[in-house]
Order: structure tokens, then sequence, then C-alpha cells
């Protein structure tokens, strides 16, 4: 089994990248069936999400006919219940009219994509759904950030690789690794 050290902390390989290469196929094959009479928009979002969004759109049926964009939010948490999403790189589509995919690396307590949804919806978006790498059922705090397509589900641990980070490095890793204790 491989293994990476960062920062002090120990990880060892989880998904490998032939299960996540099943992962990618079974989330592309749902969103191909469900999709196919409509032109999604995919809203992939900065940073994390842009190796898991390359291989799911590569991966859906070749009939299906989207178009991809990016977005960069940062969530506050601060004291209150709702953060503030601050808008690091803004949406540059029109979205109005359109069936919106939020593509996301990981859900955690859902707190991004509940305020992402707000406010594709606010913008008039016929329909906002979210697929995601991974999933922490047990942290989610926001039942309308259930994500619609996922990848695998994890507990509470920390994981890297595969477009998620620790402190912006290893994003590179083809694994998913989980911290040892
Ligand atoms: P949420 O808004 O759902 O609480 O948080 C989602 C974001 O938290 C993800 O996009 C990701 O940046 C970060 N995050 C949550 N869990 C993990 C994890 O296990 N590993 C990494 N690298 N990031 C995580």
């Amino acid at each position: 089994m491989r293994s990476i050290d960062e920062q002090g902390y120990h990880f060892e390989e989880w998904l490998t990248p032939e299960q996540i290469a099943k992962d990618v196929q079974q989330v592309a094959h749902q969103i191909s069936a469900d999709y196919k009479d409509k032109e999604p928009l995919f809203v992939i979002v900065l940073n994390g999400a842009f190796v898991f969004a390359a291989d799911l759109i590569r991966a859906l049926d070749p009939s299906i006919r989207c178009e991809e964009t990016f977005i960069r939010v940062s969530s506050y948490y601060g004291m209150q219940t709702t953060g503030q999403l601050q808008f690091i790189v803004p949406l540059q589509q029109v979205v109005e009219n359109r069936d919106v995919v939020i593509i996301e690396d990981i859900v955690d307590t859902g707190l991004t994509i509940h305020q992402l949804k707000a406010h594709l919806r606010g913008l008039g978006a016929t329909s906002v759904k979210t697929a995601t790498m991974l999933f922490k059922p047990e942290k989610l705090e926001y039942e309308d950030a259930r994500p619609d397509y996922v990848g695998h589900e994890i507990s509470e641990e920390f994981v890297i690789g595969y477009g998620l980070d620790f402190d912006g490095f290893r994003r590179n890793l083809d694994a998913i690794y989980k911290v040892k204790e």
C-alpha cells in the first residue's frame, strides 16, 4: 500500500486510481441517463474539483451536449450558522434557464453547496443538482446540500489527493489518501 507524509501527518492510500475510475464511470452513467435530453451546464468548483471534473465530463455519454464553467468561493463560518459566500472567481456564464450541475470534490458540512445552490437558483437556473467525488454524510448540516451524484461516501476522516489538498499541496496525487492517527 502506498503512503505519503505531509507536514507531520501520515496518509495511506484509500481509493486507488482503478477504484476512482469505477466511481467516476458510475456517476457519469447516472448523469448521462438523467440529462440525455438536456444541455447541462457544469459549474466546476475551484480549486479541488478540477481533477474529478476533467475525468467526469470525458466519461459522459458522447451524445450529451454540455458546457462547463468555473467558480471559486470561500465560506466564512464565523459565529453565525449561515456563513457569507465570497466569490474569489465569480461565475462568468449565464445560468438563467439552464440545467446546472455543480461539480465538487467533497461535500462535508454542505455549507458551500447550500449557499451555491441558493445563489444559482437566484440567478434563474431551471434546476441545480450536485455531483461530488466524495461525501461525508455524517457531517452534513444542510439537508438541501445532500449531493445527487456521489462517487464514494466517507466517514469523518481527512483525505488528500485527486484534487483534494493539504494547504494547497498534494492535489496531484492519482489516488485518494486517508490520514492515519
Ligand atoms: P463544506 O462546505 O461542505 O463544509 O466543505 C467543503 C470543502 O471543505 C471542500 O470543498 C474541501 O475544500 C474542504 N474539505 C472537507 N473535507 C475535506 C477533506 O477530507 N480533505 C480535504 N482536502 N478538504 C476537505
